[in-house]
């Protein structure tokens, strides 16, 4: 596996790839790479001619700069996994790589990045588009892979390539789960042990809501899902909203929607962790 600092070593190198129409597939990341991550990478390389995998913990996606400072950072052994995967190409940049001059682009996604995690983390969302768009730019790639875990954030990616007219095909990839439920995250090494037991209580109440939310409210589901996370001691539940999963805009009745998705972001002593789960449409 190559590793490569800079964008014009990457471009160079995937010159030879583009000459024959070889087909370029691209997983952007932040590192720290657990099965979640490799499960895209997988998907990547058995769909495109070649898989790159950037590692990049872009600080102007971080609102919060105790999160920014503390985030995991396991370069060596992130390349490890990826040459274990078969990774063709890992590409690492500085911040001065990547940022040679502050970015002072704003974006405006309108509804899709107004709600739920764009309301929270503001910001956020500008700083994704910040750096997938410069990094669209470095890679070129045909097929580019995001993790269902970041629901809105897919969301946010598909508006952004089509107001800035990037042609490159997103591919959404299911959630990589623990056995416990709990949806792998870079942040959950930061959990104590007493915390790491606590947290799959959120997919565990994701799950049952949906066994019964056929003969529920919406609001009744939301109530439920919020009570019985918040009734665990550290954990507390910042939003729970079901939302059209092509919109992003919250529903109050299942029959708003014939893709009603549940999205949660919840506080684990000071780790904030997030998930979401599918509801079956209401049957017409
Ligand atoms: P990150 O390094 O957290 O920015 O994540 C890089 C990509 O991996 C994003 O598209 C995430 O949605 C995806 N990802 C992170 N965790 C998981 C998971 N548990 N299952 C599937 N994809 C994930």
């Amino acid at each position: 596996m190559k590793v490569i600092d800079n964008i014009k070593d990457l471009k160079s190198y995937l010159s030879e790839y583009k000459k024959d129409n070889k087909k370029i597939g691209f997983v952007p990341t932040m590192g720290a790479l657990h099965a979640g991550h490799l499960s895209l990478v997988k998907k990547c390389i058995s769909e495109n001619d070649i898989c790159v995998v950037s590692i990049f913990v872009n600080p102007t996606q971080f609102n919060d700069k105790h999160d920014l400072e503390t985030y995991p950072r396991t370069l060596e052994q992130d390349c490890k996994l990826l040459e274990q995967a078969g990774c063709a190409v890992a590409f690492a940049p500085s911040v001065e790589e990547m940022y040679p001059e502050p970015d002072t682009r704003q974006f405006d996604f309108g509804t899709v990045s107004s709600v739920m995690e764009g309301i929270r983390r503001p910001g956020h969302f500008n700083g994704v588009a910040q750096i997938v768009s410069k990094l669209f730019y470095a890679v070129e790639p045909d097929n580019a892979y995001f993790g269902e875990k970041d629901f809105q954030q897919i969301a946010v990616i598909r508006a952004m390539v089509k107001q800035l007219g990037i042609p490159v095909n997103i591919v959404d990839c299911p959630i990589l789960r623990e056995e416990d439920g709990l949806a792998l995250s870079s942040r959950n090494v930061r959990l104590t042990a007493g915390q790491r037991q606590k947290a799959p209580v959120i997919a565990r109440t994701l799950k049952e809501s949906v066994n019964f939310a056929p003969e529920k409210s919406v609001q009744e589901v939301i109530d439920y899902v919020t009570s019985t996370i918040n009734a665990v001691p550290e954990m507390r539940v910042e939003y729970y909203e079901i939302v059209d999963g092509n919109t992003l805009q919250s529903i109050s009745q299942w029959s708003d929607t014939d893709y009603p998705v549940g999205c949660i972001a919840v506080y684990c002593g000071e780790v904030r962790l997030i998930d979401n789960i599918k509801y079956q449409p209401l049957s017409k």
